[in-house]
């Protein structure tokens, strides 16, 4: 009887296409990667020797020494095809490294199939799976069902161990690994009863190609110029390290002048230059670092992550990569020149879980830009770096009383008396000790803690200048800072209005300070907070003026009395320039019928050198640092 071979040719056409995808996306990087590839070449192998076996069967020759290769070689690549499945289950739910630790495991991996090569090796000699008769004829040996046996014992290792990891996998996922056993012994069953019917090889490049489409998603998790890892396989890849507690460093490289490159040189050309970093920190690797799974981030953002074989190499590899990294690259007749940033992280011992691994990739770069490699042990050690806990430090001091406004008086050049004070928000910790807003606003902002923050600095004030303390020292208002979330909140205006009148405190006696940044990203919402409040007699301040992207168009068009000159523009004396600015961004202020508070004044001299360019407010620590409100009280007493 002929054998069939229509469903090994379509196989054979559908494997190549897989193929020809994998090579032109680049997946080859990475551990993954890797064993997906290891395993589809066995299966490709697997139906070019059943074509052969099959084509050969049914010549009219009786080449025994062909045959036994053709069966042979399909026989052997066709039951490794399962052992190499089941170690890529295991290199997905990243346990490789459990398997490489125990001896046991891998003996129960390979000692099966161990056998079934020595039987199919000498299967010309002892006719155990197969024999060539005189005829020319394959004729299934009497061991042949060891074959099944194997297999389905390699299957239920497979299935058993999918099950286990459930989590790690979406429900698509996991009926997909799953869904390659069921075809596969469909195929086998049919197989059995119609030995002609090739189909076994079919049913396995189905299972290939549901776990390419539904696991490997090119889509999803490769970048398809630099064959790298995308943002969303590191965020996985670091979780199932963190759940499996596998023990991993992760070298983080960044491209400091990204930015800069990117205006330089346009989106197209920046992204063809990351391209090139790609393919130089990829070359490295194969020497330095062969193990490593390469991830591109973005805006200039690429990591490794590194598994305990490579521990040891990890320090030189580095050293290598920000080496390679300080020579210039050619690109568009440029010599391009970056600024990169190396740090090396770990992964339990430094940061242990998710979270804090994915806030710390996004902003090493803040902690250190010496162009050298360091280690975020580092940074960790010398307290720079306490975002790791600063969410729970903000809750804690929520709770415990651990934030309190402080006021820093502000000075009427023409009163020559302090009119008013900026309060300041101040976190004390009982580990950390005072931590700047500069440092826990931003986080509060990103988790939605500010709003809590931001009512109970309100209220504070507000409770103050009900208070009869208040009144005594004849001041006119309070200054309270508003971040750019807190503008954006829908019913901002209620809670302040509702706090004014809760505590019988005049919209006059507190004044709202929003950034130049936010008032630059302002969103309508924005504006219409800014609006309803103004309307009902609150008067705002530009805080930061000069810093950030000044959008004076938008300035102009909202309801703002105060304009606040930052502290960067009070040292005068280190360019004469900044001077003419100065005076004349002063007399811009003043032209648009608003009133200037000049911030950060230190010296005496700086403040003469205002008060001559007649700015109306003058804030510093050369008149009072920020005080407590009971020092500030006896600071206001004594002064006016
Ligand atoms: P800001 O609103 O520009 O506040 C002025 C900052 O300058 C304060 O820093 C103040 O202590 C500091 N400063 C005042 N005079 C001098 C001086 O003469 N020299 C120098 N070098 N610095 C001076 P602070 O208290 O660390 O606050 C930093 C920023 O945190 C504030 O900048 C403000 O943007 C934010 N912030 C503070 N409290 C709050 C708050 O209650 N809510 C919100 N949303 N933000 C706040
Ligand atoms: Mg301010
Ligand atoms: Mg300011």
């Amino acid at each position: 009887m002929d054998k069939l071979n229509y469903f090994n040719y379509c196989s054979l056409v559908i494997l190549v296409v897989l193929t020809a995808v994998i090579l032109s996306r680049r997946m080859l990087r990475g551990r993954r990667n890797r064993y997906f590839w290891n395993l589809l070449l066995v299966v490709l192998c697997s139906v070019i020797f059943d074509i052969l076996a099959v084509y050969l069967d049914n010549g009219a020759g009786v080449n025994v020494l062909e045959k036994y290769v053709a069966h042979g070689g399909y026989l052997i690549l066709h039951n490794l095809s399962v052992p190499v499945y089941v170690i890529y289950l295991a290199c997905l739910t990243d346990n490789m490294y459990k398997l490489r630790d125990n001896v046991w495991v891998q003996l129960l991996l390979i000692a099966p199939f161990a056998c079934v090569l020595v039987m199919i090796l000498t299967t010309p000699f002892f006719r155990m799976i197969f024999y060539i008769d005189k005829n020319g004829q394959y004729i299934r040996g009497p061991w042949y069902g060891v074959l099944y046996l194997v297999a389905t014992f390699y299957i239920g290792l497979g299935v058993i161990y999918a099950l286990r990891c459930r989590r790690l996998f979406t429900r698509g996922q996991l009926l997909s690994m799953l869904a390659v056993f069921p075809l596969m012994l469909i195929a086998w069953c049919v197989q059995i009863v119609e030995p002609g019917m090739r189909i076994e090889m079919f049913a396995h490049t189905m299972g290939i190609l549901f776990i390419l489409l539904m696991v490997q998603k090119p889509e999803e998790r490769t970048d398809s110029a630099t064959g790298f890892g995308k943002p969303s396989a590191y965020v996985t890849d670091v979780e199932q390290a963190v759940y499996n507690k596998r023990p991993i460093r992760i070298l983080l490289i960044n491209i400091l002048n990204y930015r800069l490159l990117l205006d330089v040189l346009g989106y197209m050309s920046t992204k063809e230059l990351m391209n090139l970093v790609a393919e130089r920190i990829a070359q490295t690797c194969r020497t330095e670092l062969p193990k490593a799974d390469p991830y591109y981030l973005d805006r200039g953002r690429f990591c490794l992550i590194v598994g305990r074989e490579n521990f040891h190499r990890l320090d030189s590899a580095a050293q290598a990569l920000n080496e390679m990294l300080k020579e210039d690259i050619y690109m568009q007749d440029m010599n391009i020149n970056l600024q990169s940033n190396l740090c090396i992280l770990r992964c339990p011992e430094d940061f242990g879980d998710l979270k804090s691994i994915l806030a710390f990739s996004n902003e090493f770069e803040e902690y250190e830009k010496t162009g050298k490699v360091f280690y975020a042990e580092e940074i960790l050690n010398d307290g720079r770096y306490i975002i790791k806990d600063i969410e729970n430090i903000i809750e804690n001091a929520m709770t415990n009383e651990g934030m309190s406004v402080y006021y820093q008086p502000i000075y009427s050049v023409e009163e020559k008396r302090f009119v008013s004070a900026e309060a300041l928000l101040r976190l004390n910790d009982e580990e950390y000790g005072h931590i700047s807003p500069e440092l826990f606003i931003p986080v509060a902002e990103k988790n939605g803690v500010i709003h809590r923050i931001g009512s109970f600095v309100l209220e504070e004030v507000c409770r103050f200048i009900a208070s009869e303390e208040f009144q005594k020292l004849g001041m006119d208002y309070i200054e309270v800072n508003l971040s750019v979330a807190q503008c954006m909140r829908n019913n901002l205006a209620n809670e302040i209005l509702g706090l004014l009148e809760k505590y019988h405190v005049r919209p006059d006696q507190i004044n709202l300070e929003i950034t130049e940044t936010a008032v630059a990203d302002s969103q309508n919402i924005m504006a219409e907070n800014v609006r309803i409040l103004a309307e009902a007699g609150i008067p705002f301040s530009l805080d930061d003026f000069g810093t950030g992207y000044s959008n004076i168009r938008r300035m102009a068009t909202l309801p703002l009395n105060i304009v606040k000159l930052d502290k960067t523009f009070t040292d005068l004396e280190e360019n004469p320039r900044l001077e003419i600015v100065v005076r004349n961004t002063v007399r811009m202020i003043k032209d648009m019928q608003m009133k200037i508070v000049v911030e950060g004044i230190e010296t005496e001299e700086m403040a003469k050198q205002f008060s001559d360019m007649k700015c109306d407010y003058i804030q510093g620590f050369y008149y009072s640092r920020p005080l407590t409100r009971e020092q500030f009280v006896s600071f206001i007493s004594q002064a006016q």
